[in-house]
Protein backbone atom coordinates (compact mmCIF):
# COMPACT_ATOMS: atom_id res chain seq x y z
CA UNK A 1 0.00 0.00 0.00
CA UNK A 2 1.60 3.33 -1.02
CA UNK A 3 0.82 6.61 1.02
CA UNK A 4 1.38 9.81 -0.39
CA UNK A 5 1.82 12.59 2.47
CA UNK A 6 1.11 16.28 0.71
CA UNK A 7 2.89 18.41 3.11
CA UNK A 8 5.30 21.72 4.05
CA UNK A 9 7.52 19.80 6.88
CA UNK A 10 8.23 16.31 4.63
CA UNK A 11 11.26 16.05 7.42
CA UNK A 12 8.54 15.87 10.12
CA UNK A 13 8.26 12.19 9.14
CA UNK A 14 11.76 10.69 8.93
CA UNK A 15 11.82 9.71 12.48
CA UNK A 16 8.92 7.99 13.06
CA UNK A 17 9.62 6.07 10.13
CA UNK A 18 12.66 4.53 11.52
CA UNK A 19 10.79 3.06 14.45
CA UNK A 20 9.08 -0.21 15.50
CA UNK A 21 6.37 -1.13 13.18
CA UNK A 22 6.42 1.74 10.05
CA UNK A 23 9.96 0.67 9.74
CA UNK A 24 9.59 -3.28 9.63
CA UNK A 25 6.60 -2.34 7.15
CA UNK A 26 8.43 0.17 4.86
CA UNK A 27 11.72 -2.05 4.62
CA UNK A 28 9.46 -5.30 3.95
CA UNK A 29 7.82 -3.85 1.50
CA UNK A 30 4.12 -4.41 2.71
CA UNK A 31 3.99 -0.14 2.44
CA UNK A 32 5.57 2.75 0.77
CA UNK A 33 5.39 6.40 1.71
CA UNK A 34 5.57 9.08 0.11
CA UNK A 35 6.64 12.34 1.25
CA UNK A 36 5.75 15.52 -1.16
CA UNK A 37 7.28 18.86 -0.15
CA UNK A 38 4.07 20.91 -1.07
CA UNK A 39 6.19 23.62 -1.84
CA UNK A 40 7.30 21.69 -4.76
CA UNK A 41 4.08 22.57 -6.08
CA UNK A 42 5.09 26.49 -6.73
CA UNK A 43 5.54 28.46 -9.00
CA UNK A 44 7.26 31.63 -7.58
CA UNK A 45 10.48 32.12 -6.64
CA UNK A 46 9.59 32.38 -3.15
CA UNK A 47 7.96 29.44 -3.20
CA UNK A 48 5.15 30.59 -1.26
CA UNK A 49 2.24 28.08 -0.30
CA UNK A 50 0.55 30.42 2.11
CA UNK A 51 -1.40 33.52 1.77
CA UNK A 52 -3.94 35.97 4.20
CA UNK A 53 -7.78 35.31 4.29
CA UNK A 54 -9.76 37.24 2.24
CA UNK A 55 -12.29 38.94 4.75
CA UNK A 56 -9.73 40.09 6.63
CA UNK A 57 -8.58 38.22 10.64
CA UNK A 58 -5.65 36.65 11.87
CA UNK A 59 -3.19 34.37 10.21
CA UNK A 60 -2.90 32.32 6.72
CA UNK A 61 -4.48 30.13 4.79
CA UNK A 62 -3.13 27.74 1.81
CA UNK A 63 -3.34 28.60 -1.59
CA UNK A 64 -5.43 26.12 -3.51
CA UNK A 65 -3.16 25.60 -6.56
CA UNK A 66 -0.02 24.02 -5.01
CA UNK A 67 -2.32 21.30 -3.64
CA UNK A 68 -3.98 20.87 -6.76
CA UNK A 69 -1.16 20.70 -8.55
CA UNK A 70 -0.07 18.64 -6.25
CA UNK A 71 -2.95 15.91 -6.20
CA UNK A 72 -2.92 16.32 -9.92
CA UNK A 73 0.37 14.85 -10.30
CA UNK A 74 -0.53 12.31 -7.84
CA UNK A 75 -3.33 11.12 -10.24
CA UNK A 76 -1.61 11.23 -12.60
CA UNK A 77 0.69 8.63 -11.97
CA UNK A 78 -1.90 6.01 -11.85
CA UNK A 79 -4.60 7.16 -14.08
CA UNK A 80 -8.14 5.63 -13.77
CA UNK A 81 -7.56 4.77 -10.42
CA UNK A 82 -9.74 6.63 -7.54
CA UNK A 83 -8.13 6.71 -4.17
CA UNK A 84 -9.14 8.83 -1.37
CA UNK A 85 -7.75 12.10 -1.01
CA UNK A 86 -7.82 12.91 2.87
CA UNK A 87 -7.80 16.30 4.07
CA UNK A 88 -6.44 16.42 7.38
CA UNK A 89 -8.87 19.01 9.60
CA UNK A 90 -10.59 19.32 13.36
CA UNK A 91 -13.86 20.01 11.46
CA UNK A 92 -13.79 16.43 9.38
CA UNK A 93 -15.74 13.15 10.23
CA UNK A 94 -13.81 11.07 12.99
CA UNK A 95 -11.05 8.82 12.48
CA UNK A 96 -12.10 5.83 13.74
CA UNK A 97 -10.75 1.61 13.73
CA UNK A 98 -13.85 0.72 10.84
CA UNK A 99 -11.79 3.41 8.61
CA UNK A 100 -8.90 1.88 8.90
CA UNK A 101 -10.03 -1.58 8.40
CA UNK A 102 -11.98 0.14 5.46
CA UNK A 103 -8.67 1.38 3.98
CA UNK A 104 -6.78 -1.25 4.45
CA UNK A 105 -7.87 -2.54 1.28
CA UNK A 106 -7.07 0.63 -0.98
CA UNK A 107 -3.49 0.54 -3.13
CA UNK A 108 -3.33 3.96 -2.36
CA UNK A 109 -4.25 6.92 -0.21
CA UNK A 110 -2.88 10.39 -0.21
CA UNK A 111 -2.83 12.87 3.10
CA UNK A 112 -3.19 16.67 2.79
CA UNK A 113 -1.58 17.91 6.13
CA UNK A 114 -2.91 21.89 6.54
CA UNK A 115 -1.11 24.16 8.54
CA UNK A 116 -1.72 28.03 10.11
CA UNK A 117 -5.68 28.53 9.91
CA UNK A 118 -6.09 25.82 7.43
CA UNK A 119 -6.57 25.26 3.82
CA UNK A 120 -8.67 27.52 1.27
CA UNK A 121 -12.06 25.72 1.62
CA UNK A 122 -12.05 24.94 -2.35
CA UNK A 123 -9.29 22.54 -1.29
CA UNK A 124 -12.06 20.31 1.02
CA UNK A 125 -14.97 21.24 -1.51
CA UNK A 126 -13.59 20.01 -4.75
CA UNK A 127 -10.01 17.66 -4.69
CA UNK A 128 -10.20 16.25 -0.90
CA UNK A 129 -12.37 12.95 -1.60
CA UNK A 130 -12.55 12.98 2.30
CA UNK A 131 -11.94 15.62 4.96
CA UNK A 132 -10.99 13.66 8.86
CA UNK A 133 -10.16 14.72 12.00
CA UNK A 134 -8.55 12.59 14.29
CA UNK A 135 -10.40 13.94 17.53
CA UNK A 136 -12.26 17.17 18.84
CA UNK A 137 -9.34 19.17 19.31
CA UNK A 138 -7.00 21.39 17.42
CA UNK A 139 -3.55 21.16 16.41
CA UNK A 140 -1.21 22.70 14.41
CA UNK A 141 -0.81 20.96 11.74
CA UNK A 142 -1.47 17.74 9.75
CA UNK A 143 1.46 15.84 10.31
CA UNK A 144 0.84 14.09 13.62
CA UNK A 145 -2.67 13.29 12.25
CA UNK A 146 -1.26 11.96 8.79
CA UNK A 147 1.57 9.87 10.90
CA UNK A 148 -2.15 8.54 13.01
CA UNK A 149 -3.65 6.92 10.55
CA UNK A 150 -0.81 6.10 8.51
CA UNK A 151 0.18 3.95 11.83
CA UNK A 152 -3.05 2.93 12.32
CA UNK A 153 -3.47 1.09 8.69
CA UNK A 154 -0.32 -0.06 8.19
CA UNK A 155 -0.59 -2.53 11.26
CA UNK A 156 -3.13 -3.80 9.98
CA UNK A 157 -2.20 -4.69 6.40
CA UNK A 158 -1.63 -8.87 6.39
CA UNK A 159 1.98 -9.74 7.72
CA UNK A 160 2.84 -6.39 9.42
CA UNK A 161 2.29 -7.19 12.90
CA UNK A 162 3.84 -10.08 14.19
CA UNK A 163 1.27 -11.60 15.99
CA UNK A 164 -1.35 -11.91 13.30
CA UNK A 165 -3.83 -12.56 16.55
CA UNK A 166 -3.08 -9.53 18.12
CA UNK A 167 -4.66 -7.29 15.80
CA UNK A 168 -7.99 -8.67 15.92
CA UNK A 169 -8.54 -8.83 19.49
CA UNK A 170 -7.48 -5.30 20.06
CA UNK A 171 -10.32 -2.81 21.13
CA UNK A 172 -12.63 -1.45 18.97
CA UNK A 173 -11.88 -4.45 16.52
CA UNK A 174 -15.58 -5.21 14.77
CA UNK A 175 -15.91 -8.90 15.33
CA UNK A 176 -14.54 -11.23 12.56
CA UNK A 177 -17.35 -13.05 11.39
CA UNK A 178 -20.96 -12.04 11.51
CA UNK A 179 -22.67 -15.47 12.56
CA UNK A 180 -25.82 -16.04 12.17
CA UNK A 181 -26.06 -16.93 16.10
CA UNK A 182 -25.24 -13.63 17.06
CA UNK A 183 -27.63 -11.27 17.49
CA UNK A 184 -28.21 -7.49 18.11
CA UNK A 185 -27.86 -6.26 21.84
CA UNK A 186 -31.02 -4.39 23.09
CA UNK A 187 -28.80 -2.98 25.74
CA UNK A 188 -27.30 -1.09 22.97
CA UNK A 189 -30.54 -0.31 21.83
CA UNK A 190 -31.62 0.81 25.15
CA UNK A 191 -28.84 3.56 25.31
CA UNK A 192 -29.21 4.50 22.04
CA UNK A 193 -32.99 5.20 23.07
CA UNK A 194 -32.08 7.04 26.34
CA UNK A 195 -28.80 9.06 25.02
CA UNK A 196 -29.79 9.44 21.28
CA UNK A 197 -27.05 7.57 18.89
CA UNK A 198 -23.72 10.18 19.12
CA UNK A 199 -23.87 13.18 16.45
CA UNK A 200 -21.69 12.01 13.82
CA UNK A 201 -20.11 8.80 15.18
CA UNK A 202 -20.73 5.91 12.95
CA UNK A 203 -22.17 3.11 15.07
CA UNK A 204 -19.41 0.92 16.09
CA UNK A 205 -19.62 -3.12 16.64
CA UNK A 206 -16.90 -3.54 18.69
CA UNK A 207 -15.36 -4.28 22.52
CA UNK A 208 -12.80 -2.57 24.02
CA UNK A 209 -9.89 -5.33 24.72
CA UNK A 210 -9.67 -7.20 27.86
CA UNK A 211 -6.87 -6.65 30.76
CA UNK A 212 -3.31 -7.74 29.77
CA UNK A 213 -0.63 -9.13 32.66
CA UNK A 214 2.37 -10.29 32.46
CA UNK A 215 5.04 -12.01 35.16
CA UNK A 216 5.39 -11.25 37.96
CA UNK A 217 2.32 -12.94 39.41
CA UNK A 218 2.30 -10.52 42.58
CA UNK A 219 3.56 -7.07 42.60
CA UNK A 220 3.31 -4.77 45.27
CA UNK A 221 0.78 -6.97 46.80
CA UNK A 222 -1.12 -6.62 43.80
CA UNK A 223 -1.91 -9.89 42.41
CA UNK A 224 -2.84 -11.15 38.57
CA UNK A 225 -6.52 -12.93 38.52
CA UNK A 226 -6.24 -16.41 39.50
CA UNK A 227 -8.36 -17.68 36.49
CA UNK A 228 -5.04 -16.59 34.40
CA UNK A 229 -2.81 -18.40 36.14
CA UNK A 230 -4.72 -21.67 36.25
CA UNK A 231 -4.35 -23.09 32.58
CA UNK A 232 -7.67 -23.45 32.06
CA UNK A 233 -8.51 -22.30 28.10
CA UNK A 234 -11.95 -21.84 28.43
CA UNK A 235 -12.52 -20.06 31.82
CA UNK A 236 -9.63 -18.19 30.63
CA UNK A 237 -11.72 -17.08 27.91
CA UNK A 238 -14.77 -16.40 28.92
CA UNK A 239 -12.84 -14.76 31.78
CA UNK A 240 -11.62 -12.32 29.13
CA UNK A 241 -14.62 -11.97 27.53
CA UNK A 242 -17.38 -10.87 30.35
CA UNK A 243 -14.12 -8.19 31.74
CA UNK A 244 -14.00 -6.49 27.87
CA UNK A 245 -18.43 -6.59 28.31
CA UNK A 246 -18.09 -5.30 31.55
CA UNK A 247 -15.22 -2.77 30.66
CA UNK A 248 -16.83 -1.84 27.44
CA UNK A 249 -20.38 -0.95 29.51
CA UNK A 250 -18.97 0.82 32.22
CA UNK A 251 -16.54 3.09 29.78
CA UNK A 252 -17.68 3.47 26.80
CA UNK A 253 -21.61 2.22 26.70
CA UNK A 254 -21.69 4.21 22.88
CA UNK A 255 -19.94 1.04 21.78
CA UNK A 256 -22.40 -1.68 22.47
CA UNK A 257 -25.12 -0.25 20.59
CA UNK A 258 -25.51 -3.10 17.95
CA UNK A 259 -22.92 -5.13 19.36
CA UNK A 260 -23.76 -8.38 18.20
CA UNK A 261 -23.79 -10.35 21.31
CA UNK A 262 -23.45 -13.91 21.99
CA UNK A 263 -26.31 -16.05 23.93
CA UNK A 264 -23.55 -16.53 27.16
CA UNK A 265 -22.71 -12.87 26.66
CA UNK A 266 -26.54 -11.84 26.89
CA UNK A 267 -26.94 -14.76 29.82
CA UNK A 268 -23.93 -12.68 31.38
CA UNK A 269 -24.95 -9.47 31.07
CA UNK A 270 -28.42 -10.07 32.05
CA UNK A 271 -27.16 -11.47 35.56
CA UNK A 272 -24.39 -8.99 35.85
CA UNK A 273 -25.84 -5.92 34.92
CA UNK A 274 -29.07 -6.13 35.52
CA UNK A 275 -30.62 -5.50 32.07
CA UNK A 276 -33.13 -7.38 29.70
CA UNK A 277 -30.79 -8.23 26.55
CA UNK A 278 -33.68 -9.25 24.30
CA UNK A 279 -32.47 -9.44 20.71
CA UNK A 280 -33.66 -6.58 18.43
CA UNK A 281 -32.51 -5.14 14.97
CA UNK A 282 -30.53 -1.97 15.18
CA UNK A 283 -31.09 0.10 12.10
CA UNK A 284 -27.86 0.25 10.38
CA UNK A 285 -26.29 3.48 10.14
CA UNK A 286 -24.44 3.10 6.39
CA UNK A 287 -21.19 1.72 8.04
N1 LIG B 1 -8.72 27.06 11.78
C1 LIG B 1 -8.84 25.67 11.60
C2 LIG B 1 -7.76 24.90 12.33
C3 LIG B 1 -6.46 24.91 11.65
S1 LIG B 1 -5.31 23.92 12.48
C4 LIG B 1 -10.17 25.18 12.12
O1 LIG B 1 -10.61 25.68 13.14
O2 LIG B 1 -10.74 24.26 11.53
C5 LIG B 1 -4.11 23.72 11.22
C6 LIG B 1 -4.12 22.36 10.53
O3 LIG B 1 -3.88 21.34 11.48
C7 LIG B 1 -5.42 21.98 9.87
O4 LIG B 1 -5.49 22.49 8.57
C8 LIG B 1 -5.35 20.46 9.87
O5 LIG B 1 -4.64 19.96 8.74
C9 LIG B 1 -4.53 20.16 11.11
N2 LIG B 1 -5.36 19.73 12.25
C10 LIG B 1 -5.56 20.40 13.41
N3 LIG B 1 -6.35 19.73 14.25
C11 LIG B 1 -6.66 18.56 13.63
C12 LIG B 1 -7.46 17.43 13.99
N4 LIG B 1 -8.10 17.36 15.16
N5 LIG B 1 -7.56 16.42 13.10
C13 LIG B 1 -6.94 16.48 11.90
N6 LIG B 1 -6.18 17.53 11.51
C14 LIG B 1 -6.03 18.56 12.35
Amino acid sequence: MTFDVITIFPDFFRSILEYGLLKRALGGGKANIRLHDLRDFTDDRHRTVDDRPFGGGPGMVFKPEPVFKAVAALRAESPGQRFPVVLLSPQGSLFTQALAEDWVHQERLALICGRYEGVDERIAEHVATHEISIGDFVLSGGELPAALIMESVIRLLPGVLGNEESAWQDSLTAPRSGSSELRESSVGAALVAAHGQPQGLPLRRCLLDFPHYTRPAEFQGWKVPEVLLSGNHEEIRRWRRQRALEKTWRRRPDLLAGFPLSDEDRRWLEAHLGEKCEPVVIPSSGE
